[in-house]
């Protein structure tokens, strides 16, 4: 018999940046665990290949939708906050999407950091704050999409690493300010994640060796998948981490702990 506290069948989960990589890994993972599941993202199709990701929780004999949304407007993630109520109540809401750029510390301008903070941190706050607005008296959790950045500091990603330390803060923060509503705030700190995002990144590591490189910091030795993370984004909104909020995981392979 299955455990129930993994079961969302009856529940509606937003998930912004749903389209590709880590946030169609996690929208589909609710999908198999019975949720109605709502894409929010600026397009419908994944960067790469395959059917959009509310077909294919469909196809799979889910239900799911895709809302055209772009978190930098916080208008658009009300109206997104406001579909997923219509649905059948907002349960969870996973502010996923995010933006990534490799610019050398004195290379960056203003753009490179109003850019970063427009969808990584505003996105963030305006997420949260549209999705307490329907959960505040009743029952909810927040799931925000953090990073190692959030942290540990790499090289050519100051713009990145300050908008994902403050995610870790927003969480902090809001987590802090709904502890008293029965309103969860949690966030998911990935590694290094193969994904459409990373491939930007991955162009300083073209060769085998520079590769292997970029995974010589991680205890475990290789690179984290979508779908490792879409677990402990799971655990993080399920009833199972009932007692957990303010909390930033890290699915890292050991990264944090060096
Ligand atoms: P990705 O580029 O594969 O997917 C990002 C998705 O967000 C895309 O579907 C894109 O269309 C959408 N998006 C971008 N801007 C948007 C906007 N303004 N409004 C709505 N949607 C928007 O990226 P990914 O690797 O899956 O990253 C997902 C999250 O995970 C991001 O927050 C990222 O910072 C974080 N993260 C990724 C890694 C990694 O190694 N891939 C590591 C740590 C954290």
């Amino acid at each position: 018999m299955g455990d129930a506290r993994f079961d969302f069948d009856g529940e509606t989960v937003a998930v912004t940046g749903g389209s590709s990589g880590i946030g169609r890994a996690i929208a589909l993972a609710f999908g198999a665990a019975g949720a109605t599941v709502l894409n929010g993202d600026v397009r419908p199709d994944p960067k790469v290949g395959d059917v959009p990701t509310h077909r294919h929780i469909r196809e799979e004999g889910g239900d799911a939708e895709f809302l055209e949304t772009d978190v930098s407007d916080p208008e658009q993630l009300l109206a997104l906050a406001d579909r997923a109520a219509e649905l059948g109540g907002l349960d969870v809401f996973v502010n996923n999407a995010g933006v990534f750029e490799d610019v050398p510390f004195l290379g960056a301008d203003e753009a490179t950091l109003d850019g970063h903070y427009s969808v990584n941190v505003k996105g963030v706050y305006f997420g949260c704050q549209a999705a307490a607005r329907h959960m505040v008296d009743g029952r909810g959790a927040i799931v925000n999409v953090a990073s190692i950045s959030s942290r540990v500091a790499q090289g050519g990603l100051v713009h990145y690493e300050a908008s994902k330390g403050a995610v870790e803060m927003v969480t902090r923060g809001v987590a802090f300010e709904l502890a008293g509503e029965g309103v969860r705030v949690n966030a998911v700190a990935p590694g290094i994640v193969p994904t459409e995002l990373y491939e930007g990144y991955s162009e300083r590591y073209r060769t085998e060796e520079e590769r292997d490189e970029l995974v010589k910091p991680i205890p475990m030795g290789r690179p984290g998948t979508p779908e490792e993370v879409a677990d402990a984004a799971l655990f993080l909104a399920s009833d199972a981490a009932g007692y957990t909020t303010g909390e930033t995981l890290f699915v890292d392979g050991g990264w944090m702990v060096i």
